[in-house]
């Protein structure tokens, strides 16, 4: 399963929003998940300006969600991320 696929795999036609960033059901961290899949192709220009976009998670306990990649909590890996790609 590549994360970045432009189309969306069918696991995520029943996602769910996770306002906290984890999954809704057994709060699970993003990180523990599955499956993921990255909405790259429709961003959304937030009222920043900044464009984020919904990431896809299929949680161990079956349950699937998405959440806004600007409401990602900042980690050491996103943070050499944002380095390596001079954001
Ligand atoms: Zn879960």
């Amino acid at each position: 399963m590549d994360a970045f696929s432009p189309l969306p795999p069918a696991w995520t036609q029943t996602a769910i929003h996770g306002l906290q960033f984890c999954c809704p059901r057994c709060h699970g961290a993003a990180s523990q998940a599955q499956k993921v899949w990255i909405n790259r192709q429709s961003p959304v220009i937030g009222e920043d300006y900044r464009r984020r976009w919904q990431e896809f998670y299929h949680c161990d306990c079956e349950q699937v969600w998405w959440a806004w990649s600007s409401d990602r909590p900042p980690s050491d890996l996103t943070k050499k991320d944002s380095e390596a790609n001079g954001i």
